[in-house]
């Protein structure tokens, strides 16, 4: 089967092509601009390789109940002219094929969990560090959707008292965790973007005192087998023994298991799947609109 897959992200549009079992055939990316200049290469990019189903992996927040007026919209982003915008019924219009929604945190979540680094467990937290924070959530071998999907970004944080701008940059909350520590929030408040600070940058420490609250937080919130952080933010390697490392701190020797006492490296890890854990999340969901 020749599958079409889209993620979606506040940068980039990553559109692959790949296959039923999640295998990856090809990758192309367009910058993320207004829908009306960005959509126009979505869709031909996608008309042009006769696809027989189209997996969406998007930034959110999306509306996902399937008998909505607005399902696959884009609902209260500050993206310009992405807020209420009908995504998914556009790309359906103009493709004409099965199509599969998710938040972009929902797809890789499910990859990593099939076929990443939580193969074979019943549970798992997936984080994306980029443009955004979200998270997806696999408990008991299911996908968490509940009232709309998690918002794992926007809960509050505890600021750290060096922090030279304490209260984030999210236009909606006073100190949430992507408003503290997404990519922009790096880069507004040390002038410089995030790829450009050396390892010894006191952004990382912040950085990853902040990180680490999401951890700790998700250890006693949900009990995931496995964190897995993924996006642009976490390809700055060294903060993973920082993250893990202050993650066994807050917890104190509360919980205690071995993932956290004794083998936290392969508890908080990056994708197994690499850059590609969204876009196999999101071939996962074409296979699954096409069978449907
Ligand atoms: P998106 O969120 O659009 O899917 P990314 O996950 O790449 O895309 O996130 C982009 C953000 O990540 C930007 O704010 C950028 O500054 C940051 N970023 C990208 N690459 C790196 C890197 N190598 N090191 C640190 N930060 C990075
Ligand atoms: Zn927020």
């Amino acid at each position: 089967m020749r599958l079409g897959a889209l993620e979606a992200g506040g940068t980039k549009m990553v559109c692959s092509i790949g296959d039923e079992a999640g295998h990856v055939f090809s990758r192309v990316s367009y910058p993320t601009l207004t829908p009306a200049e960005t959509m126009p290469h979505l869709i031909s990019f996608f008309q042009n390789e006769g696809i027989e189903a189209l997996g969406v992996a998007s930034f959110g927040p999306v509306d996902l109940h399937k008998g909505s007026k607005t399902y696959g919209y884009i609902t209260s982003t500050p993206k310009p002219g992405w807020m209420d915008y009908p995504f998914l019924p556009e790309l359906r219009a103009a493709l004409n094929v099965p199509c599969g929604f998710d938040t972009d945190v929902n797809a890789a979540a499910i990859a990593e969990h099939r076929m990443g680094a939580a193969k074979g467990l019943s549970s798992c937290l997936y984080v994306t560090v980029g443009t955004g924070i979200g998270g997806g959530i696999v408990a008991e071998n299911k996908i968490v959707h509940g009232l709309t999907h998690p918002e794992f970004g926007h809960f509050w944080l505890r600021p750290h008292p060096d922090d030279p701008t304490p209260h984030g940059f999210c236009p909606f909350h006073d100190g949430c965790l992507e408003g503290m520590a997404n990519g922009p929030a790096i880069m507004k408040r040390w002038g410089k973007p995030a790829q450009e600070l050396p390892p010894d940058h006191p952004a990382w420490a912040l950085e990853s005192y902040y990180l680490a609250q999401m951890c700790a937080t998700a250890v006693v919130v949900l009990s995931p087998e496995k964190i897995i952080l993924g996006g642009g933010v976490m390809q700055q390697e060294h903060l993973f023994p920082l993250v893990r490392k202050k993650t066994q701190k807050m917890l104190n020797g509360y919980v205690r298991t071995p993932a956290i006492l004794d083998d936290i490296d392969n508890y908080i890890v990056a994708p197994g799947l690499g850059i590609n854990s969204g876009v196999t999340g999101a071939l996962l969901l074409a296979a699954e609109a096409l069978e449907k």
